[in-house]
């Protein structure tokens, strides 16, 4: 199932659709995604059976939002495809490396992507992003996969100057806009294995990075494991799970992202983000 967080009509009101194709069908629940994934068990067959009821109207009539647009926790972990590390002039890390993003980071799928007064040097990182659908404490990574609701694409945006500023890099991680998630949550039982999903990352439509999840240094059930030992997860969090090589911080001449600039991410069964850069007023 693809569940997408949208609105129409020009309201800023939240419904949860049901995606098939090019039609979006609204799902008729009374509730945000977060609501929905904590609920899943009981709400699933209602959901589904409303999809099935229901119209439909063409996606691109819609206005998709972040499919979850205010997680309780945003994790991502570093240096975790090998091109990337080697391309990074860094250590492969023995441990996992995790910083965190602001929850006023996420960002729609199509919306624009502030270039903040300042902070002029921002780079693209695209990334698979699992959303934690079960509760969970200490989840071994043999249960790791019954924890994880599904997938969608994101962008760990980055500004690279207050990332390295300090030892800890979540200052450049957390910029508003600077968390694009989209365009949809897919179910975890529509993609079997999410360790074999090209994924991609273009600029003005020249490629930039693209690999396969199979490049995944810490794969994504070791990352649920390391970071269930510290804390709880729980429904509608989420975890990016780590950008391949082709960032522009390693390009030759270094390549920023500048006002204008169209950014589309992409992997494979999940769907495209896109957006344009545009400068903070
Ligand atoms: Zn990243």
């Amino acid at each position: 199932m693809k569940l997408a967080t949208y609105s129409d009509n020009g309201s800023d009101i939240r419904k949860i659709g049901i995606v098939q194709g090019e039609t979006l069908t609204d799902t008729g629940f009374a509730g945000t995604m977060l609501d929905l994934i904590a609920q899943w068990d009981a709400q699933s067959d209602a959901v589904a059976r409303a999809a099935g009821a229901g119209q439909g109207v063409p996606l691109s009539s819609v206005r998709l939002r972040a499919p979850v647009e205010r997680p309780g926790k945003i994790w991502a972990i570093g240096l975790n495809y090998a091109d990337h590390i080697e391309e990074s002039k860094m250590e492969a890390p023995t441990r996992q490396v995790w910083f965190t993003k602001a929850q006023t980071s996420i960002n729609g799928p199509h919306d624009p992507i502030l270039i903040a007064r300042d902070a002029p040097f921002v780079d693209y990182e695209v990334e698979l992003v699992a959303i934690i659908g079960k509760r969970g404490k200490h989840i071994p990574a043999d249960k790791a996969s019954e924890h994880v609701f599904g997938y969608c694409v994101g962008n760990d945006v980055t500004e690279r100057m207050w990332q390295h500023a300090g030892p800890q890099w979540s200052l450049g991680k957390s910029f508003d806009t600077h968390a694009p998630i989209g365009p949809w949550i897919t179910t975890a039982d529509e993609i079997p294995d999410p360790h074999a999903l090209d994924i991609s990352c273009s600029v003005n439509g020249q490629k930039r990075q693209s690999s396969n999840t199979e490049q995944l240094v810490f794969d994504i059930w070791q990352q649920i494991e390391h970071l269930s030992g510290a804390m709880t997860l729980e429904p509608g969090d989420l975890i990016f799970t780590g950008t391949p090589g082709g960032v522009g911080a390693a390009m030759d001449p270094r390549q920023f992202l500048k006002a204008g600039d169209v950014v589309r991410c992409e992997i494979e069964r999940l769907g495209a983000i896109e957006a344009i850069m545009a400068a903070e007023a």
